[in-house]
């Protein structure tokens, strides 16, 4: 059972069916060709075979005639995946600011029990807000619902929910990166070499590609760190660790160096990693093995977390 805060719930009885909203892709806009009080005395009428989640009225009212849990009949076979706003006016008309903000409050209440997206749909096959006439004829062939101006208008409604949902946590919420070696490797003395990630075991935004050695692209922000286990290093001597910014293979930006030294037994160190990282760039992690030995490098755990922009 969902019912939405703020929304007068108008129950009606007839012209609805029980339990039936099987998913919610998003929320689809129409255009009543009447009145908001026209339009709640025609859904209570059986002979209407139609009804609509909500209804805005053009001073600014919000009715919720169907529970979001049940599938209202708006748009045929569009009704069992997505939620249902009629507007009050006529064909031609716009909405009203007052409209706009009723139905910005719908999709961002959509977006916070549905996980709708504040996007426009596109399609039938979308997700987001969506219009009755993008249906085509599977959704009833209303190709004048909601008319063209509101259609024109959708883009300001997703506008209006985004900056109603900008305080909420969520939308800040990072990407979780963390990766590994597959095996331990050998690094000889002289020369940068990157490190390759062989094991992934999360990589929410998808910036660790094939070949393994990028764990972050831009445009992005990122912080965390990169926990290295090394053995063969002398006491005293220094293993050198950077990050390096490329674009494709070529290489185009380095940053500065922290410097490992060598302890008795195995040496471990963790190294922290914060940076903005522009568009088209990728960050990987270098090592530079100063002693005059080749060591082995144990492990390598690296966990960011990165900010898309
Ligand atoms: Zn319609």
């Amino acid at each position: 059972m969902a019912r939405m805060p703020g929304a007068t719930w108008r129950p009606i009885s007839v012209n609805y069916t029980n339990g039936g909203q099987s998913t919610v892709r998003g929320v689809v806009v129409h255009i009543m060709a009447g009145t908001l009080v026209g339009t709640d005395a025609w859904f209570r009428n059986p002979e209407a075979r139609a009804s609509s989640h909500f209804g805005t009225g053009k001073a600014g009212g919000l009715y919720q005639w169907v529970d979001t849990a049940d599938r209202a009949w708006a748009q045929a076979a569009g009704n069992s995946s997505w939620l249902s706003v009629e507007n009050e006016g006529q064909g031609g008309d716009t909405l009203t600011s007052a409209q706009l903000d009723r139905n910005a409050e719908v999709l961002a209440w959509a977006h916070r029990v549905y996980g709708v997206p504040l996007q426009l749909a596109g399609g039938p096959s979308g997700y987001g807000l969506g219009y009755h006439a993008m249906g085509g004829s599977a959704w009833g062939g209303h190709t004048s619902c909601p008319g063209p101006r509101i259609v024109a208008q959708l883009p300001e409604i997703v506008a209006r929910a985004k900056r109603l949902i900008s305080d909420t946590p969520e939308e800040d919420m990072p990407d979780y990166v963390n990766l590994g070696l597959s095996k331990a490797y050998t690094l000889a003395p002289g020369g940068w070499q990157s490190i390759q990630f062989g094991t992934e075991w999360s990589d929410e935004p998808g910036g660790h590609a094939t070949g393994g050695r990028v764990f972050a692209r831009g445009a992005a922000r990122f912080t965390g760190s990169v926990s290295l286990s090394v053995t063969g290093l002398p006491v005293g001597d220094t293993l050198q660790v950077r990050m390096s910014e490329f674009d494709g293979d070529t290489h185009k930006a380095n940053h500065p160096t922290h410097e490992i030294t060598g302890t008795k037994g195995e040496t471990f160190a963790v190294v922290p990693l914060t940076k903005r990282l522009g568009r088209g760039r990728e960050m990987r992690i270098q090592l530079l093995n100063q002693s005059s030995r080749s060591v082995t490098i144990t492990s390598a755990v690296l966990t960011v977390l990165v900010w898309k922009e």
